[in-house]
């Protein structure tokens, strides 16, 4: 059995004050034992030293779309058109229509879309592991495979690997939650994509749970806008079970409230020519899709940018089971109004963070996201947006024994971030430090 004794300047567990020069033991990919002493049976154990950084708790990207990861840079998101709207930020329809005039001009060059697919998809994991990320919720559609999981993560050490990796990773680097997207703008779209996800339900089944996949499968209706009430209903039904996960776009834009309230807006000319009757019937706004939510097993809501004070309070009595995603570059993107993340934190609803996708922010990086809260919130302090991409998250979705602690017993796939070699002496210059820090990395990787 491999293992490791890792002494490091700092260790910051997040829901444990930080150890300065301490003992990390790991054993076959499992936190043994960690604190201020070495204990005298690890002594004669395999031993490294490193210094000028910390060890932090792996990362976890709450919402995110995969399949654009092979986007460059953000499609640019530019103003309403339309004077009488009263979007303060940039356009999500217009945005909208790039992504998907995007997709059209890949289809229309007869370009093989499965493998670009594919291709983005690898991208991706790659590029969140390589930013520490340990725990990726991803938003699928089809054409998808859970194959190109296990392929990305395949690579990822090639001919490196060596006992320290060996003691650290046991069993997949990374783990993917996928949630399968539904739209149902009209009955085809409905058919097409229900069936596409009760297909892959069925295929991955819990006994894949061994890779970077996880199972059971979570379901994605898209958002007010493309998934009716009904189709809503069907995937809390479908997803009611133990482990059981539904994540929605919601209150995102004040385009959206703007039609699913009052039918009006930007979204009116974009939305109509695709809906049909059924559709149009059984749209649902913002208090109905929380109260739909509400009787999931677990649901994330992506953004929430514009839940009232009201809708905030209310969700108060189901925080144990509905939390909200916030992903501050996205934000920042669309320029929307600020985010209400003080509301949900003094209501101790749980709040974590996103990247969404590479077609509205720039990396995968979520230790960006945290800068950027940080930067943003700096009330709510360094430590609470800590735990929104770590323990958190981890807790809600029940893996705290795999990604997003630092605790005996648990994996260890933990983060590194180097501080340079200026000595840190307190906890509080220490979150200083890490905030001015470049970038995180797997600890696995401290030597690559
Ligand atoms: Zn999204």
């Amino acid at each position: 059995m491999a293992s490791l004794v890792v002494e490091s300047d700092w260790i910051l567990p997040v829901e444990s004050p930080a150890i300065r020069g301490g003992f990390l033991v790991v054993q076959s990919g499992r936190i043994e034992y960690f604190g201020s002493e070495l204990p005298v049976r690890y002594r004669s154990w395999p031993r490294v030293r490193l210094e000028d950084g910390v060890i932090l708790p792996g990362l976890i990207n709450s919402h995110c779309h995969l399949e654009f990861s092979d986007i460059e840079s953000p499609l640019l998101a530019v103003e309403s058109s339309d004077n009488e709207s009263t979007t303060g930020g940039a356009s999500m329809v217009r945005w909208l229509g790039k992504v998907m005039a995007r997709r059209k001009a890949l289809v229309d060059t007869g370009q093989d879309i499965a493998q670009i697919k594919k291709e983005a998809t690898l991208r991706g994991v790659r590029e969140a592991w390589s930013s520490a990320t340990r725990l990726v919720v991803d938003n699928v559609t089809a054409p998808w495979s859970e194959d190109w999981l296990e392929q990305a993560s395949s690579g990822f050490f090639a001919d490196r690997r060596s006992e320290f990796i060996d003691a650290l990773v046991c069993g997949p680097p990374i783990l993917i939650r996928p949630c399968v997207e539904l739209v149902d703008v009209n009955e085809a779209r409905g058919k097409q994509t229900w069936n596409y996800a009760l297909e892959l339900m069925s295929r991955i089944d819990e006994r894949r749970s061994q890779g970077v996949c996880q199972a059971p499968l979570g379901l994605a209706p898209h958002a007010p806008y493309t998934a009716s009430k009904r189709l809503v209903r069907g995937a809390i039904e479908r997803t009611s079970h133990p482990g059981g996960l539904l994540s929605m776009h919601l209150a995102e834009s004040l385009e959206e409230l703007q039609w699913i309230e009052d039918r009006e807006g930007p979204m009116k000319d974009w939305i109509e020519p695709w809906i049909d009757t059924e559709h149009a019937m059984e749209i649902g706004t913002v208090d109905e899709h929380l109260r739909l939510l509400s009787g999931s097993h677990r649901a994330l809501i992506a953004h929430g940018n514009y839940l009232s004070a009201h809708q905030i309070k209310w969700l108060e009595s189901y925080r144990d089971w509905m939390a909200v995603v916030y992903c501050p570059r996205t934000h920042e993107h669309f320029r929307h109004a600020m985010h209400p993340a003080n509301r949900f934190a003094a209501s101790k609803i749980p709040l974590f963070l996103g990247t969404d996708s590479r077609a509205s922010n720039p990396d995968l990086s979520v230790f960006e996201e945290w800068k950027t809260a940080c930067r943003l919130f700096p009330e709510l302090g360094p430590e609470y947006w800590m735990a929104a991409c770590t323990l958190r998250p981890s807790e809600f979705f029940g893996l705290e024994s795999s990604v997003g602690t630092l605790r005996v017993g648990s994996r260890s796939v933990l983060t590194w971030v180097p501080l340079g070699p200026a000595s840190v002496v307190t906890q509080e210059a220490l979150w200083d430090a890490i905030l001015s820090a470049e970038r995180a990395i797997p600890l696995e990787m401290v030597y690559s």
